[in-house]
């Protein structure tokens, strides 16, 4: 708990004191050191400041000050012993990411280090975050996989890390969401100790961070990360040298292999506890003009007390020559806030008279002299440019070839596909013969009555209706797993770009948009990495017809069952295509209708191809896989039997299977709907497929296998007939191919889910967007399916 929340009366002993470097060095000048006993004596009249007593005396705390300082009093001290382990990010640990085992307490008190991981987008911080907790995150090789900070636990030599993995960011200026969100995390949690992950084949941008984090005067301990590619292309740097100047130690490490973590932790410790010479708290020198100004504002904001607790007032100086909205916002509350911004005004103008620029290039260009001096000192030099850099070259020129590259690209989209379904049709047909045999196992040996009715054609009859696509989902996600890992993707967003500029949108939207394709949520979620205000609303407004894997087992048990063996991958593609050009008509529909202008330039960086681990790559597809099987075990399975019971009941004996469905609730609620749906040709038991496919798609298929499950079973039922028997169920429906067709499109098109409503809420900050969402896709859905079946009829 902090000191602030402690009663009148009270004793507890203190942990740390949070905040950056200058307010906490005078907090524990005043003798607020760990282990140090305090007691709260008296609340002022107006609760404010509190009289504490430490050390045998009795020292005056604000509010906000004492809510900077950690401690834990008796009764909780004994239960953080007793609860050693945190809870973890998963249920299930695996142990080999571990970096040690956590050593036995042995009654010393364990220490916990909050640690914060701030680098470039592709530095590696995922990784280590991995590498250390063991928890699945996911690795990406292009900008913006990380869009939320993910916490995870690691022991080490009986301490407890408590580690955040933070979004990429260049810099911590407001230009993205992300900056933002990452300053935020930084400013307001204050982790104890920064890991500042730098990415050796590319310092002097990466470094460009770390000077605006020595600005905010944190502790920091930097990680020279893939040191085995700058070992092998001959780099030469004295990181001594380096983290001298900067202030702060660096490590070299490897985060592909954990190689150099044990000592990066250990230096961790050492910064936490103090006992690192080379962290101290350094000022990179701006030069004379700038420096100058900068101190002339601090002088300013610096007469006011309280603000020094939370931040730098170097840092605000810094930010208010920068321009930086969010600092002077923060100043404009200040009683001598007038006074601030005039001097800042007057020393930016003075600055721009006497370097003839405006002072955030000023700033910039003198951050990037100080860097550029500093690894000069430390004895930088580039080595020739290795192997990786060859092959990336070299790759890139025939990926993203005028000509080959698209060719290229569909290809691999095309293998994709064609993989999924070949290859995933064989563990398809053994998921199927158990759920069979299951079912078999059951009638045989349960008594007759409701309950097994329920188990046999809800439970399993729904669930395993889409079970049966959990290899093709994994191997779906395997490609994308690899593609993205690889760094093929932001190749993919590069070649994509001038045609996402045609949609009204930017190339990075691809990114999103390609994710779709395996989920819609997380795919929305990616969003956050667009600038642009207006692209990535329509991103998001447009993600839904990107068909994602739920819809996939509709496709699969529709096509199979329509259609000849020859035609279906084309019936598939022809889906996923109609997905996507109804996208690209309504991207420019609302780029013409929705905010116009505000185009943020396409900056985006393409990666060095790396060979991904099979470990990692394996680890995302298994995750995709574990999310999908969670979802069946929770809003399917629920929705299954929902769905069974709507139609058993109310039960009568002696009708037949067709004629209890028909007066049971669900086929009224279906009848009731189905002239909506006579444009379409589709009958009750198809729309209320469309109902049940509310909460999530995957439901669509295993509606349709209860619905249609139980008619004309043949008890020698063999394996691949199961299409036979869905097809001539169907087909006694009324049911043809153009329906079918018309179906599935409508199934792509409308709403998408649930998780994907809510995702599009969050995202765009307001249900407006999500309840817009949610309606116009199914009026495009009612639209484009009508067409399709009207033409169908025609044919
Ligand atoms: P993040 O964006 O900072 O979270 O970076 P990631 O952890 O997602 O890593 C980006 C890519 O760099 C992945 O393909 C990793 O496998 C790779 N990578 C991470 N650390 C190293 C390293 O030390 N050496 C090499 N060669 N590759 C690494
Ligand atoms: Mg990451």
């Amino acid at each position: 708990m902090r000191l602030s929340e402690l009663k009148t009366g009270e004793k507890a002993t203190i942990v740390k004191v949070l905040g950056h470097g200058g307010f906490r060095k005078r907090i524990v000048e005043m003798g607020f050191i760990r282990g140090q006993e305090v007691e709260t004596m008296l609340n002022a009249p107006l609760q404010d400041p509190v009289k504490y007593k430490l050390m045998g005396y009795e020292v005056s705390l604000r509010h906000n000050e004492a809510s900077m300082i950690e401690v834990v009093t008796e009764g909780e001290g004994r239960a953080v012993d007793a609860t050693q382990k945190p809870p973890s990010v998963e249920a299930e640990e695996e142990t080999g990411g571990h970096v040690e085992e956590k050593s036995p307490s042995n009654g010393k008190q364990m220490f916990t280090i909050n640690i914060a991981l701030v680098g470039n987008p592709n530095c590696g911080k995922t990784s280590l975050f991995n590498f250390a907790s063991g928890a699945h995150e996911r690795v990406g090789n292009y900008s913006g996989v990380t869009v939320d900070a993910k916490e995870g636990y690691a022991s080490f030599e009986g301490y407890e890390f408590n580690i955040v993995d933070l979004p990429g960011t260049y810099s911590l200026s407001a230009y993205s969401p992300e900056e933002l969100y990452v300053r935020k995390q930084i400013i307001d949690n204050t982790p104890d100790v920064i890991v500042n992950v730098l990415d050796s084949s590319n310092l002097e941008r990466n470094l460009y961070l770390s000077t605006q984090l020595v600005d905010i005067n944190l502790r920091i301990v930097g990680a020279l990360n893939m040191y085995d590619e700058f070992e092998q292309r001959g780099d030469r740097l004295d990181e001594k040298v380096l983290g001298g100047l900067f202030g702060f130690p660096i490590v070299p490490t490897v985060f592909k292999t954990g190689k150099g973590v044990e000592q990066l932790f250990r230096t961790i410790i050492k910064v936490y506890e103090g006992e690192e010479q080379q962290a101290r708290h350094v000022h990179l020198n701006h030069g004379k003009v700038l420096e100058k100004a900068i101190s002339a504002i601090q002088t300013e904001i610096q007469k006011n007390d309280e603000i020094r607790y939370k931040y730098s007032t170097r840092y605000l100086a810094i930010k208010l020559l920068e321009g930086d909205g969010e600092a002077r916002r923060i100043v404009g509350q200040l009683p001598n806030a007038q006074q601030i911004r005039e001097t800042a005004e007057k020393e930016m103008t003075l600055i721009q008279k006497e370097t003839g620029e405006d002072s955030e290039t000023a700033i910039m260009d003198a951050k990037y002299g100080v860097i550029h001096g500093a690894l000069q000192e430390a004895g930088y030099q580039q080595g020739n440019e290795g192997d990786i850099y060859e092959t990336t070259h070299i790759l890139d020129r025939i990926i993203t070839h005028k000509y080959a590259g698209f060719p290229i690209f569909i290809l691999l989209l095309y293998l994709m596909f064609q993989v999924t379904f070949t290859l995933g049709a064989y563990p398809m047909d053994w998921i199927d013969m158990g759920v069979g045999m299951l079912g078999d196992l059951i009638a045989n040996t349960m008594s007759e009555g409701p309950l097994k009715d329920m188990l046999i054609d809800g439970v399993i009859g729904g669930v395993g209706a889409v079970i049966v696509f959990l290899p093709q989902i994994l191997i779906l996600y395997a490609f994308i797993s690899f593609m993205e890992d690889s760094g093929y993707m932001a190749r993919a967003a590069f070649i994509m770009d001038k045609l996402m500029h045609k949609m009204g949108l930017h190339g990075k939207s691809f990114i999103p948009l390609i994710m779709g394709f395996g989920c819609n949520v997380p795919a929305i979620m990616a969003t956050r990495t667009i600038e642009s205000r207006r692209s990535r609303l329509v991103t998001m407004l447009i993600l839904p017809f990107m068909s994602c894997s739920a819809r996939l087992p509709i496709y699969i048990m529709i096509t199979a069952t329509f259609f000849a063996v020859e035609y279906q991958s084309l019936v598939m593609i022809s889906l996923y295509l109609i997905g996507i050009l109804v996208a690209i008509v309504m991207s420019n529909i609302f780029c013409r209708i929705l905010v116009r202008g505000e185009d943020t330039p396409f900056v985006m960086e393409l990666p060095p191809y790396r060979f991904p681990t099979a470990k990692a790559t394996l680890r995302h597809t298994w995750e995709k896989g574990k999310q999908y099987l969670r979802k069946m075990g929770g809003i399917i399975l629920v929705a299954s039997i929902t769905v069974w019971c709507l139609g058993y009941f109310p039960h009568n004996e002696g009708l037949t299977e067709k004629q209890q469905q028909e007066q049971s609730y669900i086929g009224r609620i279906g009848k009731t709907i189905e002239p909506a749906f006579r444009m379409q040709g589709f009958d009750w038991k198809l729309d209320v497929g469309l109902i049940a496919g509310l909460g999530a798609k995957e439901i669509v298929a295993s509606t349709m296998g209860v619905l249609y499950s139980g008619m004309e079973i043949d008890e020698d039922d063999e394996v691949g007939s199961r299409y036979d028997e869905l097809r001539s169920a169907m087909e006694a429906d009324g049911i043809t191919p153009a329906v079918a067709f018309a179906y599935m499109v409508f199934v792509l098109l409308y709403f998408p889910c649930i998780a994907a409503i809510a995702a599009i809420k969050n995202e765009s900050g307001s249900w407006k967007w999500a309840v817009f969402g949610a309606v116009y896709t199914t009026g495009v859905a009612w639209i484009v399916s009508a067409l399709v079946y009207q033409i169908g009829i025609l044919i």
